[in-house]
């Protein structure tokens, strides 16, 4: 019997067969990412995906049978994807797994355009946490949505093809830096300059504004919009980059936006690919970088509702289901870093390449705002995990009162349902270019599916 707790390292353990599953799993994930870089854009991915098996549209009110495969979009932002199992769902409840598809970002404010030194810029208003001098100098690609007095939604995806232009940010010159050097970081860089060159070339005959007469002649020309339509639009400034391997073993995977649809992927693949007698119900979530606000975010009574939706459809009292339902919420977590070794407790840390994280409790200043699951909960998942042979490890975020943060999991728990956080860990969180092992993602699709067993 061994007598302590050991973290293991899945690379290490894995033979050529399984190191190959890794790759190749991967493979997919990377795809997905470069496919949904935004909310939007993950959704619409998804339902294509869950509709190429057979999953049907499910409308509120609408009776649920046993064995049927559903989706319901919301608004285009979040998706709730339902296999109605033929387990008692009474005694068993509903199997919930939750991702979140929004990342940070730089939203574009409603009246964005303005000239200034014969160049024209779009002022942005960030989305979630973000270091702000991340966003200098990198290539920014615009995406998602200008909806029209019509009724009609014109798509806008700018800066992912090779022959797009991009838009880009500034920053001032080393040589001319002495001053700002002096500064704090948060002094540093002001929100109110994270404005995206868009243009320069004059309006021919305009001598006021003309090169932002001449940028929004162009976008009327190419999606029939003037400048009053950015009143009612969402446009989301995101890395104009494309998910790539690192290393020279290829052991990890950088994308912008693995937060969280690291967890996404696996938890849509886990869902789709594992034989079940389970009602299953897989999130993706809006809405959770700002605090899972609004109808899309999971603050929202929308799961409440589809909860009842199925109890009633299966003839069940909804109180009992509830109780008897548990939830993984996959979210990613702090991985150890030893740049920055200070910031985390080595004890108690996602080290990668050790597979997917639990995280007990989330929060900050002595768990404040934190779900905390319970013992026997963790007990009972241990016992699933282990069954199928899932390498995984426990950690939180980092030092205590070093900071902090949240997930949804405290939402889905307030319905009086066992939640967890369960996530990979992530370096470089937040970044417009973050990293992870492969051999995390894989471990988080291991343990999504033996948990929906
Ligand atoms: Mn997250
Ligand atoms: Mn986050």
């Amino acid at each position: 019997m061994d007598l302590t707790y050991n973290r293991k390292n899945i690379y290490a353990l894995a033979d050529e067969a399984e190191r190959k599953r890794i790759a190749d799993y991967c493979e997919g994930y990377k795809t997905f990412l470069d496919n949904g870089k935004t909310e939007r854009e993950t959704v619409a991915e998804t339902v294509k995906l869950v509709e190429s098996v057979g999953y049907k549209p499910y409308t509120l009110g609408d009776k649920i049978n046993k064995g049927d495969k559903l989706y319901y979009n919301n608004r285009g932002k979040g998706l709730f994807i339902l296999r109605a199992g033929t387990a008692d769902i009474a005694k068993c409840g509903v199997r919930i797994l939750v991702a979140h598809v929004d990342s940070p970002r730089l939203d574009l404010k409603q009246v964005p355009l303005f000239e200034k030194a014969d160049m024209a810029f779009l002022k942005t208003h960030y989305y979630g946490g973000i270091k702000k001098y991340h966003w200098l100098t990198i290539p920014l690609a615009l995406h998602g949505v200008v909806a029209l007095k019509d009724g009609s939604v014109v798509n806008v995806s700018i800066g992912e093809k090779d022959s797009d232009p991009v838009f880009y940010i500034t920053d001032l010159l080393p040589h001319l830096s002495q001053e700002i050097n002096t500064k704090t970081i948060a002094e540093g860089f002001q929100a109110e300059n994270l404005n995206l060159l868009v243009g320069g070339i004059p309006a021919s005959g305009e001598d006021k504004d003309a090169v932002k007469l001449g940028v929004l002649a162009l976008l009327n020309r190419e999606y029939g919009i003037t400048e009053e339509d950015f009143l009612s639009a969402e446009l989301e400034a995101v890395p104009a980059v494309k998910a790539r391997d690192v290393g020279v073993d290829r052991a990890f995977v950088a994308s912008y936006g693995h937060d969280d649809r690291v967890c996404a992927y696996p938890e849509i693949t886990a869902t789709l690919q594992t034989e079940t007698e389970q009602t299953v119900l897989t999130i993706l979530a809006d809405k959770e970088e700002i605090g899972s606000e609004g109808n899309t975010g999971m603050q929202c009574i929308l799961i409440r509702d589809i909860l009842d939706e199925i109890a009633k459809s299966y003839g069940v009292n909804a109180a009992v289901m509830r109780a008897n339902s548990s939830c993984l919420s996959a979210d990613v977590t702090a991985g150890y870093d030893p740049a920055y070794a200070s910031s985390f407790e080595d004890k108690n840390v996602g080290f990668v390449g050790k597979g997917v994280t639990m995280n007990k409790f989330t929060g900050a200043r002595g768990k404040s705002g934190s779900n905390d699951a319970s013992a026997e909960f963790i007990a009972r998942l241990r016992a699933v995990l282990e069954k199928d042979n899932v390498i995984w490890q426990t950690g939180e975020l980092g030092r205590v009162d070093l900071g902090g943060g949240g997930t949804v999991a405290k939402f889905i728990a307030n319905n009086n349902i066992d939640t967890v956080d369960m996530g990979v860990p992530v370096l470089s969180m937040h970044a417009p270019y973050e990293l992870v092992s492969k051999a995390d993602v894989y471990s988080a699709h291991k343990a999504f599916a033996a948990f929906i067993k």
